[in-house]
């Protein structure tokens, strides 16, 4: 076996070429490798190795071995860990935000809402070493004691996808460390260093022991397949598409591991007759365009009452035929790269598609290389493909109402049900209609792309079970145990 070229480097031209398995880079030896690539020139930034299943059950045999000591540690210990990558993500801000534009095409905004959000994130997730509490209950039995504890799960199979891949692999890795637990983390392919890669460095550096987090860079079919599948996963944190999470919940299921799915969605944005316009359209164009519309909880729907339909629908088509599409390494680029070309070549069928069964194009509709214009539709009904398909870019299908039952209706005629936001100058109508929408987040008088470390964050329907952040993720990547204490003799039938 040959020593990877890996180095301590946090920087995008670092050497990345290595599986992270019980505190030591693997070199891709004769695996596979996988080309990860800039979107916006489609250079190769680097050729990371793709884990095989042999791979995976080393990583998960660390990740045994290792947890048990880890999780005798003081929660001071662990979240000194915790919080010194935080530190860590802090110092490295530049790195880190050019990785995230190189690798996977993050403007301005999106870094400073990654970068930022993932700091607050991770120092929310040191306070969960000491968060898992338990209690003491009554017993109908004389003399015992009932005692609750928390106690971590054991191993967490974390697999990511790449849109907001540093966030969303550390929402799972992190409280999971905090909590005591080990991790085998799998991201995305195309975000394999920064859902990743990156991560390995940040905890090494910051004085992980070894084997508590080991990573796996891999394909989907193969490594991801056999973290979802591997029988000493207790927990598989899932960020990902709906198809792909339904095989991992069976997957984790068949070996009675917990899964954790956070999954698609198809999230209206409800506009109702008395909305103030400026407000709706102004949140309307971030929750549609953030990321390229790359993100699980964008705006994939317009719903706007007929009244204001026609005023709505030219305001917004002008504000998006503003927005600067190019290198995500300019500042004043709001629109980067789509992350490849199949998601590019599925909205831009999107797109055609609606326009064949009748929609009119206001403006975008075009793409140059992996850019894609952004995109709105008018005249469009909820059964057209970009409206009831999860397109993932930055399109917006505006569909008329009549009334706010009608509104609920349309909104809640999808399989999903992630996120959801209401416009009304009445605050009660609007909180009416966003207590009849079936979705797991609903912001009333803002738009659907809101994510806070302390409040729970998931969806019903098929976007997924169960919740991140807070308590809840304490909750998941936590078993409860119960052991009672007889203080005194006690009396049995016989
Ligand atoms: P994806 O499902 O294609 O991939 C996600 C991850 O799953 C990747 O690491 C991939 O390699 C892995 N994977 C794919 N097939 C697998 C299999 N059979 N077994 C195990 N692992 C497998 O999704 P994507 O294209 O990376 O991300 C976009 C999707 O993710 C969208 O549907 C989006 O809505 C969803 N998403 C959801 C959230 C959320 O919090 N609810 C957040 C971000 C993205």
């Amino acid at each position: 076996m040959s020593e990877p070229d890996i180095d301590q480097q946090i920087a995008i031209d670092a050497a990345w070429n290595g599986l992270y398995v019980d505190g030591e880079w693997v070199a891709p030896d004769d695996r596979d490798t996988i080309d990860v690539r800039n979107p916006t020139t489609r250079e190769s930034i680097a050729e990371v190795p793709a884990a095989s299943s042999e791979d995976v059950d080393r990583a998960f045999a660390a990740a045994t071995r290792a947890q048990g000591e880890w999780a005798d540690t003081t929660p001071d210990e662990r979240a000194a860990v915790v919080r010194e990558v935080a530190n860590l993500i802090d110092e490295y801000e530049a790195e880190i935000r050019d990785l995230l534009a190189v690798e996977t095409g993050a403007t301005k905004p999106r870094q400073d809402i990654e970068h930022g959000g993932t700091v607050t994130f991770v120092h929310d997730a040191a306070s969960f070493a000491f968060r898992a509490s338990g209690g003491h209950n009554q017993s109908k039995i004389p003399g015992k004691e009932n005692i609750i504890q928390r106690e971590p799960v054991g191993v967490v199979g974390v697999i990511s996808p790449w849109n907001v891949p540093m966030k969303l692999s550390i929402r799972a890795v992190a409280p999971a460390i905090a909590l005591g637990n080990s991790v085998v983390l799998k991201p995305a392919e195309e975000s394999s260093i920064s859902g990743g890669l990156l991560l390995a460095k940040l905890f090494e550096k910051a004085g992980l022991p070894d084997g508590v987090l080991n990573v796996v860079t891999g394909t989907g079919p193969e490594a991801g397949d056999r973290v979802a599948s591997h029988p000493d996963g207790d927990v598989i944190a899932f960020t990902g598409s709906t198809g792909a999470g339904r095989l991992v919940g069976h997957n984790a299921i068949d070996h009675f591991a917990f899964p954790a799915l956070e999954l698609g969605g198809n999230n209206p944005h409800v506009v109702l007759a008395d909305a103030d316009l400026d407000e709706a359209v102004a949140a309307g164009t971030f929750g549609s365009f953030w990321n390229q519309g790359q993100v699980c909880i964008s705006i994939n729907r317009h719903l706007v009452h007929e009244s204001l339909y026609d005023e709505y629908a030219e305001r917004f088509a002008e504000r998006a035929s503003e927005l600067k599409v190019g290198d995500p390494l300019d500042d004043e680029v709001v629109i980067g790269p789509i992350i490849n070309e199949s998601q590019r070549d599925e909205m831009l069928d999107y797109i055609d598609r609606t326009v064949e069964q009748g929609a009119t194009l206001e403006t975008g509709g075009e793409g140059d290389g992996l850019f894609v214009e952004p995109t709105v539709l008018t005249n469009v009904t909820n059964d057209m493909a970009a409206a009831c398909n999860e397109h993932f870019g930055p399109v917006a299908p505006i569909i008329p109402f009549s009334d706010d039952d009608e509104a609920v209706e349309l909104a809640n005629d999808t399989e999903y049900g992630l996120a959801a936001s209401v416009h009304s100058t009445d605050r009660g109508r609007a909180r009416d209609v966003a207590d009849r929408i079936d979705a797991g987040m609903v912001h009333v008088n803002d738009q659907t792309v809101n994510v806070e470390p302390h409040v729970p964050f998931g969806g019903v329907k098929d976007s997924g079970m169960g919740r991140y952040n807070g308590k809840w993720i304490i909750d998941e990547f936590t078993q409860t145990k119960w052991t009672s204490i007889q203080r005194e003799p006690r009396e049995y039938p016989f």
